[in-house]
């Protein structure tokens, strides 16, 4: 039976005066990889910040496993197990990649050990004492991930973890996520690179100016990958 974890109805967001997301609906189920696709400033980041809180002006109905995320302060998120790791990977160059892994508080049991880590990042194994921002830009995002990983977070908010990295790097990512979905964590992933998305997601939403407008199965983008080219602008 499908258990739904995330239903958002209505999300409105705003930056001071800026309307930002005008009424979005979506919904995940538990254990699947969604995808919100759209042009530049449709509101996917946006959306993110709304659920995390740390866009903090919204209205409307967001609920994680029957709690009100709109009710819930930011510093009690990450316990309900969400986890956001945003598309500039916020690796400290102060910290070691130790230091850094280790940052984030552990909010819930269950997560990643520093072993479990290594085995799905090889490439962060033995490279502990590593400033963080010394890291490739993909092992940066690998870090990031691993961060979330470790603090018990089991529905992970991905934004744009490949922009910018190396194909070899996107596909190593790709195995990963495929691991963290056979694990049975949900995952909502922003993603332009329309291959990658459609190699890890089981359904996609399609954002315009601040709502949902279109939502399709992988299958069904995966049997006519047109449906989606001019929403994105291809
Ligand atoms: P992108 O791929 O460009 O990040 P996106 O779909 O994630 O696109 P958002 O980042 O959510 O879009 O941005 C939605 C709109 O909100 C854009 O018009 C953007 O300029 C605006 N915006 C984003 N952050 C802020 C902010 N801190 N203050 C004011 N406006 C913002």
């Amino acid at each position: 039976m499908t258990e739904r974890r995330l239903s958002v109805e209505d999300l409105h967001s705003w930056y001071g005066e800026s309307h930002i997301l005008h009424g979005a609906d979506f919904h995940v189920n538990r254990g699947e990889v969604v995808t919100l696709l759209g042009r530049n400033g449709a509101g996917k980041t946006t959306t993110m910040r709304a659920l995390m809180g740390v866009a903090r002006q919204r209205k409307g109905t967001a609920k994680l496993d029957g709690h009100d995320l709109l009710a819930t302060p930011p510093h009690r998120v990450a316990g309900l197990g969400l986890g956001y790791v945003p598309e500039e990977r916020g690796i400290f160059s102060s910290l070691s990649v130790a230091e850094n892994l280790l940052l984030p508080p552990i909010t819930r049991p269950g997560g990643m050990s520093i072993a479990d880590i290594h085995d799905l990042f090889p490439n962060l194994k033995g490279r502990d004492r590593t400033i963080g921002t010394r890291l490739s830009g993909g092992e940066q995002q690998m870090l990031a991930i691993a961060r979330i990983l470790r603090t018990g977070a089991d529905f992970i908010l991905l934004d744009e973890p490949t922009e910018g990295l190396a194909p070899v790097i996107v596909d190593d990512i790709s195995r990963a996520l495929g691991t963290l979905k056979s694990m049975g964590l949900t995952i909502i992933l922003v993603e332009q690179n329309i291959r990658f998305a459609t190699a890890n997601a089981d359904r996609h939403y399609v954002m315009e100016q601040g709502r949902i407008v279109d939502e399709f199965t992988n299958d069904a983008l995966m049997a006519d990958m047109s449906r989606i080219d001019a929403y994105l602008g291809v």
